[in-house]
């Protein structure tokens, strides 16, 4: 079995998440926060150490600005429906995945406006200006994916929100493809709102997710409820994390998350995301040279891509070509328009979709190999 779907989420996990899962659910899987007694303390202790463990590895000084959610589209929807207002307007790459464009749809009907600024396939000049081009008086917030969950490509997101701060105007950052594989420091990055999922390239367990920022106060919540704080007031508590994070929290995803977290810190970003350009260059040299085979992207290299890569086989349907792969070779991948029809449009796929190559540290060379191999025999 080759498994290459892990831009949808990581698998296998390390060891070191699995145990940590499973020493949670036998050890002390008391409810975090809600009673006094020594199992929901030594709950909450883990809790504590994953929230800080998270914001130091993001270079955020206060743990406090950390939110666990139970992926990347619930952390996108905290500030899209906390933050914007009747009237408001969006700017957002032609890059953004459904976790985007779906919530900024159903919010037209509360008179909130969006635009789409094309990200360039050479320039990355060109991209900060069609951002800045697509500005308006009444933009309140631009959203932008570091990295597309279906050609890998690079999003100069630093630059773009720089430009957006000379006007003022807040920055949301998709990190779902990024967070694990490019170093992102927040200190230095100034991003507003970055939302990613625990469950892909941190390698923690799927339903966890996290949203870091500093300006809780502009948000409103999406869910009221106990946190285990303030329990006399019927007033939703006012400070982050609590304001966010009402009901039992994911211990054991939480308790995985910060497993994770430790784990890609013990590699380093660098060389996660150098093993996967490097399999994936190495892929697109073998299938460069196979006829049938429609290449979109430029060779993945580590400045403009991160660990995805999309083509497909001419005359196929790229369903038929995953299914092909399934059931002949065992190799594992995801085709279609992987929750992104903008993203497809932006190459004119959105009729064939493609086949999604995503590695994670632990595949290899000889599967790229096999992979290369299998694509020529169909
Ligand atoms: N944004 C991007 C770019 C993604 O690739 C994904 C998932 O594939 C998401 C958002 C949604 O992430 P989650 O499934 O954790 O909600």
């Amino acid at each position: 079995m080759i498994y290459l779907d892990n831009a949808a989420t990581t698998f296998p996990k390390p060891m070191s998440v699995r145990n940590a899962v499973v020493n949670s659910i036998s050890n002390y899987g008391a409810n975090p926060g809600r009673g006094g007694h020594d199992l929901a303390v030594r709950a909450s202790e883990i809790i504590y150490k994953s929230r800080s463990k998270t914001a130091d590895f993001f270079g955020e000084k206060d743990a406090e600005n950390v939110i666990f959610t139970s992926g990347c589209t619930h952390s996108i929807n905290i500030v899209l429906k906390g933050l914007l207002k009747p009237g408001d307007h969006v700017v957002v790459s032609d890059m953004e995945h459904n976790a985007v464009m779906r919530p900024l749809y159903a919010l037209k009907k509360k008179k909130i406006s969006y635009s789409v600024a094309r990200v360039s396939d050479v320039s990355s000049d060109e991209t900060l200006e069609n951002f800045r081009n697509a500005l308006q008086e009444n933009t309140r917030l631009v959203v932008c994916t570091h990295v597309s969950n279906v050609w890998g490509t690079r999003l100069p997101v630093e630059r773009i929100t720089a430009m957006c701060h000379q006007y003022s105007i807040p920055v949301l950052i998709d990190a779902a493809q990024s967070a694990g594989v490019l170093g992102i420091d927040l200190d230095e990055s100034n991003f507003d709102y970055i939302c990613m999922p625990g469950h892909k390239g941190l390698y923690g367990p799927m339903g966890t997710g996290i949203l870091i920022t500093k300006h809780h106060d502009d948000l409103e919540t999406l869910i009221e409820g106990g946190t285990g704080s303030n329990s006399a007031l019927f007033e939703q508590p006012g400070t982050s994390p609590d304001k966010f994070e009402s009901g039992t929290p994911n211990l054991s995803g939480i308790a995985g998350l910060g497993a994770g977290i430790d784990f890609v810190r013990s590699v380093s970003c660098e060389k996660i995301h150098a093993h996967e350009i490097n399999l994936l260059a190495h892929l697109y040299d073998r299938l460069e040279k196979n006829k049938n085979i429609i290449l979109y992207t430029p060779r993945p290299n580590v400045y403009n891509s991160g660990g995805v890569l999309s083509f497909n086989v001419k005359n196929h349907d790229s369903e038929e070509v995953a299914a092909v792969l399934n059931r002949r070779f065992s190799i594992f991948v995801r085709a279609g328009l992987h929750c992104s029809p903008l993203a497809h449009l932006h190459h004119s796929t959105e009729e064939t979709g493609a086949v999604r190559i995503a590695p994670s540290y632990f595949n290899t060379i000889s599967e790229m190999n096999v992979l290369a191999a299998s694509l020529k025999k169909i």
